[in-house]
């Protein structure tokens, strides 16, 4: 094994050295973000169409860095996917999550629920079950209350298994959106073979949607099928007055973007919901 490992080595690119030396990097530090408590959660709020009425947030973490200051999921989810720490991260986010609903909910704020980021390897090798129902028990939250969201790309390469372990987490009453629909060109049955609740429309068919009428046929036609399924279907990313109204005459049922609100922390979440909630 060591005289591969020597073979192995003068194969090495400098680029790759330079990676595995950023990669060990990102992992070094993501192990004392995790003891020494350096990430956060924000909230993006999502909108009923029809009512125009906040109905849940999604959970997105960020990284509280001592020197680097905050740092986007883009620059360290995939290193934790790739080295397992996610697993941990996760089962992090899903019990704060949890927490803070709950606290929000004795603080007289309730009714919303929240919608947490799932990595394919929490559900097949992380005891996600365990984990979800281990935070909705300690915090005392209603299943109902939490969503996850696992994307499209998962389900076409997750096994069987990951199917059973999603049908025990549905059957605890935790909702389950398909994040980035449309990227993973996924068969249709899948949306049949898994116990989905929600569909998220993936941002790059938003973006360019009043542009685009390929765009435009393509979200229609999710939005079509998301309804004969009896499936809610959210929007992502939209920004502009004009996408909504669209996706609106559309009959999407949700959305949420920049032109209802960035990823919020906590207590500015709060401050939105009470202005929204009392306009
Ligand atoms: P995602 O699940 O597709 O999350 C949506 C991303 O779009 C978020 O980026 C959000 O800030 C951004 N966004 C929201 N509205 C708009 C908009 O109107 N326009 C544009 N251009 N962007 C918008 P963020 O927070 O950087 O997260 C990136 C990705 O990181 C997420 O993509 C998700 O895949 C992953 N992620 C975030 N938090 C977690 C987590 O707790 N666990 C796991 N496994 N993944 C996470
Ligand atoms: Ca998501
Ligand atoms: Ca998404
Ligand atoms: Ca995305």
């Amino acid at each position: 094994a060591k005289a591969d490992g020597r073979r192995a080595y003068r194969f090495y690119t400098a680029d790759m050295t330079e990676r595995a030396r950023e990669r060990l990097e990102i992992e070094t530090a993501l192990r004392r973000a995790l003891a020494e408590h350096e990430l956060r959660l924000v909230f993006q709020p999502q909108i009923d169409l029809r009512s125009g009425r906040l109905m849940g947030a999604e959970v997105l973490v960020r990284w509280l860095h001592p020197t680097a200051g905050l740092l986007l999921p883009g620059r360290f989810i995939a290193v934790a996917e790739s080295t397992g720490q996610i697993e941990q991260i996760g089962g992090w986010v899903l019990e704060e999550a949890c927490r803070d609903l709950k606290r929000w909910e004795r603080a007289g704020f309730g009714g919303i629920r929240l919608g947490v980021n799932v990595s394919g390897r929490q559900v097949l090798h992380g005891n996600l079950v365990e984990t979800v129902q281990g935070a909705l028990e300690r915090s005392g939250c209603r299943p109902e209350s939490l969503e996850i969201e696992i994307t499209e790309g998962f389900l076409i390469r997750g096994p069987d298994t990951s199917r059973s372990i999603l049908e025990r987490i549905r059957d605890m009453g935790v909702g389950i959106a398909i994040d980035d629909f449309g990227t993973g060109y996924s068969s249709l049955s899948y949306l049949k073979q898994f116990p989905i609740s929600r569909i998220k429309i993936d941002r790059a068919f938003v973006r360019d949607i009043s542009l685009d009428v390929n765009d435009q046929a393509i979200v229609r036609a999710i939005i079509a099928l998301g309804r004969s399924l009896g499936l809610k279907v959210i929007a992502e990313g939209v920004e502009t007055a004009e996408q909504l109204a669209l996706l609106t005459e559309c009959g999407c049922n949700e959305a949420q973007g920049y032109l209802f609100s960035e990823p919020l922390t906590a207590s500015v979440f709060l401050d939105y919901w009470n202005r929204q909630a009392r306009p």
